[in-house]
């Protein structure tokens, strides 16, 4: 798109004005800075854990909030905690029906190198909706191990230790897998990230179930090939596995970053966060800017009724411009439940 712009912008430049080829290049940098169209938003977040979800507690009442996707439940020990309204649920919900397979581990067709150079991932929402999976001392990083490639990260822990639910989700996968996994959960996330819990002594969820970050999903053990109790923990996007120290610190159980930007170079089992973590601090300032850029956009969900029109109104914008952020026409037809972005 870049690329285009450029060179159709150049190769007209003999025959417009001045004040038309400035145009052209203030549309050409303007897209230079603006985040591929396939880039995940991020909202910012809290670092520490949400809190860990009492089974004890009794559902007292639902109230509405303010946001429709949202709904406030209230329990018995006067705690009170935002749910997500999956019926209406204001979530891309593509994440939960492209490549959704509750059968087949592998289902994500996308090669390494059709993913972006980066992508800004949507860790946890206003929501809070993160949770450690295990907080323990690791036994075993990501990256090459002996013969293999080591694709997660293992934490030492004892058998029948709780097992959480990293952030808000879906299970896709729950199987035993006798030479590998062992017992293993395989959760996908709103912000498209799959997390896999391995070696577990028992599994407390099934396919399809939503669950909550915090949300105990099975206890720890050393199922599979495992020589000792440990949570067997991979962090992939797309199929493709990263090194989820990137995120978590899994001695204090914190999100080690408000800014997570997925880079495509992550995807390899020699990229360890330990390795290059002066490239680490070096990026992040650039990961600050486009985090802001990512945080200044706004989204509508569509709901019955809507039309382009009204939600250029009420948002204080063009349909044009709707059209172009969207990359839809003016004549598309709105799903309801579809995200728009209007700024
Ligand atoms: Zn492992």
């Amino acid at each position: 798109m870049l690329a285009a712009s450029l060179s159709s912008g150049m190769a007209m430049a003999q025959d417009i004005s001045i004040e038309e080829a400035q145009k052209a290049a203030a549309v050409a940098s303007a897209e230079k800075d603006t985040l591929p169209d396939d880039a995940i938003i991020v909202r910012r977040i809290p670092l520490e854990s949400g809190p860990e979800l009492n089974t004890d507690q009794l559902v007292v009442d639902t109230i509405p909030s303010s946001s429709e996707g949202l709904k406030i439940v209230l329990f018995n020990d006067n705690t009170w905690r935002y749910i997500r309204n999956r019926d209406i649920s204001a979530i891309d919900e593509t994440v939960f029906t492209q490549d959704w397979d509750t059968v087949n581990l592998r289902v994500y067709k996308t090669e390494l190198k059709d993913l972006p150079i980066s992508m800004v991932i949507d860790l946890v929402d206003s929501l809070k909706s993160y949770h450690y999976p295990y907080k323990g001392r690791i036994t075993s990083k990501y990256g090459p191990r002996r013969r293999r490639v080591h694709q997660g990260t293992d934490i030492g822990l004892k058998i029948g230790d709780p097992i959480y639910a990293t952030f808000d989700g879906r299970v896709r996968i729950t199987k035993y897998y006798r030479g590998g996994y062992g017992n293993l959960i395989v959760l996908r996330h709103d912000n498209g990230l799959e997390t896999y819990y391995g070696h577990l002594s028992e599994i407390l969820v099934k396919p399809e179930q939503w669950v909550t970050a915090g949300q105990v999903i099975g206890y720890g053990g050393n199922t599979g090939r495992s020589t000792g109790p440990h949570l067997h923990f991979e962090m992939r996007y797309k199929g493709q596995s990263f090194d989820s120290e990137r995120l978590i610190d899994f001695s204090t159980g914190t999100l080690r970053r408000e800014t997570f930007l997925l880079k495509r170079t992550y995807f390899s089992p020699y990229s360890r966060f330990t390795q290059d973590f002066e490239m680490e601090i070096q990026s992040e300032e650039e990961d600050k800017k486009i985090a802001a850029e990512a945080a200044a956009r706004k989204y509508h969900i569509v709901k019955k009724g809507d039309t382009l029109g009204r939600i250029a109104i009420n948002n204080h914008t063009t349909v044009t411009k709707l059209c172009q952020l969207n990359g839809i026409k003016k004549t598309s037809v709105l799903s309801i439940g579809q995200r728009i972005r209007v700024r």
